[in-house]
């Protein structure tokens, strides 16, 4: 057999890398990993922790008007935004720390640079060259600029977003995927005046049409200037400040404008190509359901693969490569039924299969529905939450639910455990609701939403 330097090498320390190198050292693997930015990869700092952390602070000025319908008279207040990014910096430098130890621990030698493909079983460091049995592609995504007019030179992504030295008093925003609306909440929170432009009719496509449309009536509400069928054809510079030309030909003055246009495979120059893996037009690693490539021994997981980009996806993707591939133990993901959340203002939880999706396999029972959440009846805040459960008539089962809604993404979490065990709407009927809670609508809706008219027939069809 021949000798490698590494059973495993690793490429990319982000959620994915980590967890699968970190778990086949502790199954007796000689690891190494390498990465050319930072430990704990996008989640960990321009992704998911950073983005919530964000989230929070934005939220503080909702609850400081909603304090005064309760009794609270909240002083003089404003935010302090480089105080703000240098706790959220100190909180993900004592993540990469924790990061660094749990590879340690697992005795990952870590390489702090980058790593491209020299064949199946060698990895170049820098000057460097190392070889290993198996070798790991997990090197993640990248923010996409279109190719707009002055949009690369002038315009950021949520890279920057999460680092920029003062508070942005007017942000454009393009885009209607989730980063774009929980930027657009974050910085509506913080203060900025938002206009958020989407190029199509209705935002977050893929969500539930009902979670679309509730919370394209809710952000308005919250002050951001949520534009659809809209987008910049240009952007140039005036003195300070951005202006950006739409496509009504109205322009807007902006301190940013940021693109939220979708994320793209981290594949360019790693060598993927003369190694002879195979990649779909994005650049995207395929895979097959034991995430091997199309060279024996490579593996790729995680957003290279561009299948669901969400953090515990990749890091479920990592163990059970590590398991099969170092712990005896062969196994896949389960990726039924994956809960996801929007963090937005208000926040969306769902899971499960949209109603339109659900129609397409068959005939469905919907249940839906709104309300003003306790908390608002003195806070006199004007928004409401939507729940909405999407039933399979003939079985009964509950394919779907969704939510928008004060802690939607708390609450759908665990309906996510129920659908994985096959729940049917007479389980959540003789479920007692927790009261008072939002979260006890899902198990008292009782009465059908009426099944949608048929389309109406062509006048050919008619005669
Ligand atoms: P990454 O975390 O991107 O890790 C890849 C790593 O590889 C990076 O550290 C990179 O520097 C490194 N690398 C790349 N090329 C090389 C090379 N040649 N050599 C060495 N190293 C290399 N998901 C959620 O589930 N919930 C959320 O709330 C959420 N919020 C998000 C918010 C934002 C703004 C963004 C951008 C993403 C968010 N995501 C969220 C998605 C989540 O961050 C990703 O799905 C997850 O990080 C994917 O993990 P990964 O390991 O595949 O890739
Ligand atoms: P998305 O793919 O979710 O959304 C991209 C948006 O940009 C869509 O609205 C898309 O419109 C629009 N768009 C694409 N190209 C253009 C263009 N050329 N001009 C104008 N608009 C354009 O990407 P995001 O960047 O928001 O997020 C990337 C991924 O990261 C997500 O899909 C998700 O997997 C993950 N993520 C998860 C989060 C969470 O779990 N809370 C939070 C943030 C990110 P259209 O729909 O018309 O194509």
């Amino acid at each position: 057999m021949p000798h490698y330097d590494y059973d495993f090498f690793v490429i990319g320390a982000g959620s994915a890398g980590v967890r699968a190198a970190r778990i086949a050292g502790q199954h007796g693997a000689r690891v190494g990993i390498a990465e050319d930015r930072y430990l704990g990869g996008t989640c960990v700092n321009v992704g998911c922790v950073p983005k919530k952390l964000l989230v929070y602070a934005a939220h503080f000025a909702h609850d400081f008007e909603d304090a005064a319908g309760y009794g609270w008279t909240v002083g003089e207040h404003r935010h302090d935004w480089a105080r703000m990014i240098a706790n959220k910096n100190t909180e993900i430098a004592r993540l990469n720390g924790i990061y660094r130890r749990l590879l340690e621990g697992a005795k990952v030698d870590i390489h702090e640079t980058r790593a491209t493909l020299v064949d199946a079983h060698t990895v170049a460091l820098g000057d460097r060259h190392v070889t290993a049995d198996k070798i790991l592609v997990a090197t993640g995504g990248w923010p996409v600029i279109p190719d707009t007019p002055g949009a690369r030179e002038y315009a950021i992504s949520s890279n920057e977003a999460f680092f920029l030295q003062d508070m942005p008093e007017r942000v454009v925003i393009v885009g209607g995927g989730y980063i774009a609306v929980e930027f657009a909440g974050i910085f509506q929170g913080l203060g900025a005046q938002v206009t958020q432009l989407y190029r199509s009719t209705l935002f977050l496509r893929g969500f539930d049409d009902d979670v679309r449309e509730t919370l394209a009536e809710e952000i308005p509400k919250t002050g951001v200037d949520l534009r659809f069928r809209s987008d910049v054809v240009r952007i140039e510079k005036t003195g300070d400040c951005l202006l950006a030309h739409l496509t009504d030909e109205s322009m807007i003055e902006a301190d940013i404008v940021m693109y939220a246009t979708g994320r793209h495979p981290n594949t360019a120059g790693l060598g993927l190509e003369q190694a002879g893996i195979d990649m779909a037009a994005n650049g995207a690693i395929v895979v097959d359901d034991q995430y091997g490539t199309s060279v024996p021994n490579i593996y790729a997981i995680g957003d290279v693969t561009d299948r669901i980009n969400l953090t515990p996806v990749a890091t479920s993707e990592g163990h059970a490569l590590a398991d099969t591939l170092f712990g005896n133990n062969p196994r896949g993901v389960n990726y039924d039924n994956i809960p996801t959340a929007v963090f937005s203002t208000p926040p969306v939880g769902t899971v499960g299969l949209t109603e339109a999706e659900a129609r397409e396999r068959g005939p469905v029972d919907i249940y839906r529905t709104t309300f003003k959440p306790m908390k608002h009846t003195l806070s006199g805040r004007d928004e409401r939450t939507m729940m909405k459960l999407v039933v399979d008539r003939d079985s009964q089962r509950i394919l779907g639910c969704h939510m928008v809604g004060l802690d939607a993404p708390e609450i759908v979490q665990g309906l996510a455990i129920a659908l994985n065990c096959g729940a049917t709407k007479a389980d959540f009927d003789r479920t007692i609701g927790l009261h008072p809670s939002a979260a006890e609508e899902f198990v008292t809706m009782r009465v059908k939403t009426p099944d949608p008219e048929p389309a109406p027939r062509s006048p050919r069809e008619a005669a």
